[in-house]
């Protein structure tokens, strides 16, 4: 192997490629580095949705949107605690990122998509202006297009072999450690992605998703151990994120993401300790796990016979049998009456009948005055109304914030992917992007579509920016003319 790279790559997931890829067109040498045996990390898993804003498919279907609106959207649901530059210059080259990932080969058809599964335009979060991008084979899609550019521009891509530790000398990053051989670039972009798979790193950076006690479930990618963070602690830089990440409400006795796990009911309410509906039930999780945090971390999941026999089949969770289990493990409550499932989980009998009457009358009939679901479920192409919860026995099953699927946790970039010493000024030769570089992903989530924005966009930002850096180069320090578009 040889020690003469421009830019080594360390993480092979969505971040990681799109660095690669993009220092190797601007005619950098290239070297990938990945510590499991296949590449993809958690961007394969995922299902691929990319937020962006003024793109060639909202123009296609007629819809006028800007970098600027989506800036200040997401500002607004973050509360302006993330720093207004670096979200600048993510959502200015959020759009472009996805344009290039379409002259790649990324298929997004110019439709309406109502969900995460079908290719086009989603509402990706609670934005006034529809920005989740699904390409079609989601997130695999994403990764073998990527790793086709890869192996066009001949990067090399070293499976199977985790990076130890960064080398740092005279204040510069210069290469690796990797099977205890150091291997030296002018520059090295951190890609490893997040620290979910890690009990340890959870604990101290995210301990909020440990509120779900034996509930907590990690869908993230196994490669996910949080190394960036371990690098950082190495050379004596900031963490940032400290407490943000995203775990999505579920039922408690889901363990897989809905891919294999499946879908509630539809006609299903949720409930607080009052006995009262609280929110909208297919709210997105740019709000839902906020809105239960309110609830004292946990609602009622009510749904009747009819619910529970008309779950689709094929299912590793929501299947009527997986119900029947729960129950007969005494986990899921299950009554004749209404008043006596109220009883069963100990909230007021007369408000949770009048909870249901009121869903009974409403929900059918397609309007939900106090939650606006109705709004909601048509956005997703929802066929038909639900049906009103009126056939014995009932059912209530916990719903909390359990699935672990990223975390925010990282080292500090600025708007051109460098990494920031505890001085805040960039550590020369190193960049950082996805879930391992922060700053981008927020105390809120935007909706589907921002962490998978964020590990391309801010990767091939990274990539363009760790190309200028190379190691015969060295002396001119870096060039970041690629922070905006
Ligand atoms: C099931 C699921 C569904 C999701 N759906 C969506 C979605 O639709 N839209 C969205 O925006 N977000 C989604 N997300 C989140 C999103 O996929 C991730 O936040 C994002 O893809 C992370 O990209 P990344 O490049 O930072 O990390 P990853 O894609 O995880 O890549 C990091 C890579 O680095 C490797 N690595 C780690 N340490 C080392 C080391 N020391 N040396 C070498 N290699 C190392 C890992 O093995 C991994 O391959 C989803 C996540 C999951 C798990």
């Amino acid at each position: 192997m040889s020690d003469d790279w421009d830019v080594i790559v360390i993480g092979g997931g969505g971040a990681g490629l799109a660095a690669a890829v993009s220092a190797a067109e601007e005619g950098a040498s290239v070297l990938l580095f990945e510590s499991e045996t296949e590449l993809g990390g958690s961007t394969q898993l995922s299902a691929g949705i990319f937020t962006a804003a003024g793109t060639s498919v909202q123009a296609g279907l007629g819809i006028e949107d800007s970098a600027e609106k989506f800036f200040q959207h997401y500002m607004d649901l973050n509360q302006w605690l993330l720093a207004p530059g670096l979200i600048r210059a993510f959502c200015e080259n959020a759009g472009p990122t996805l344009e290039w990932l379409i002259e790649l080969g990324v298929e997004i058809p110019t439709s309406i998509s109502g969900n995460a599964h079908q290719p086009g335009l989603a509402q990706a979060g609670v934005e006034d202006v529809w920005r989740g991008h699904v390409p079609k084979d989601q997130g695999y899609g994403l990764v073998q297009t990527l790793d086709k550019a890869r192996r066009k521009h001949g990067i090399e891509a070293i499976l199977g072999t985790r990076v130890q530790k960064l080398i740092k000398e005279d204040g510069r990053v210069v290469g690796v450690v990797a099977d205890d051989i150091e291997v030296r670039a002018g520059a090295v972009v951190v890609a490893t992605g997040g620290f979910a798979q890690n009990p340890e790193l959870v604990d101290q950076y995210f301990p909020v998703a440990n509120k779900a006690g034996d509930d907590l479930f990690v869908v993230a990618a196994e490669g996910s151990r949080g190394d960036h963070i371990r690098f950082a602690h190495e050379l004596d830089m900031p963490i940032i994120g400290d407490g943000w990440g995203l775990i999505m409400p579920t039922v408690y006795f889901q363990r897989f993401h809905h891919w294999q796990s499946g879908f509630p009911p539809k006609s299903r309410i949720y409930v607080n300790q009052s006995g009262r509906r609280f929110m909208d039930e297919d709210a997105s999780y740019a709000v839902s796990t906020g809105i239960i945090d309110q609830q004292g971390g946990y609602g009622w999941m009510i749904f009747d016979e009819n619910a529970r026999v008309g779950l689709a089949p094929g299912y590793a969770d929501w299947n009527p049998e997986r119900v029947e289990e729960e129950v007969a493990a005494g986990n899921t409550h299950r009554a004749d009456t209404v008043e006596e499932l109220a009883t069963l989980i100990d909230v007021p009998v007369a408000t949770l009948q009048a909870t249901v009457n009121k869903w009974n009358e409403q929900l059918p009939n397609g309007r939900d005055d106090d939650y606006l679901r109705h709004r909601t479920l048509r956005n997703k192409g929802a066929v038909g109304n639900p049906d009103s919860i009126g056939t014995a026995p009932f059912y209530a099953a916990k719903i909390l914030p359990s699935e672990l699927v990223c975390t925010h946790a990282g080292m500090e970039i600025d708007s051109t992917a460098a990494v920031l010493g505890r001085e805040g000024n960039p550590v020369e030769g190193l960049y950082a992007a996805g879930e391992a570089g922060a700053g981008i992903l927020g105390l809120r989530y935007v909706g589907g579509g921002n962490a998978v924005a964020n590990a391309l966009t801010m990767g091939r930002i990274a990539g363009r920016n760790a190309a200028k850096f190379t190691r015969t180069s060295v002396s001119d320090a870096a060039v970041h003319s690629f922070a905006h578009a």
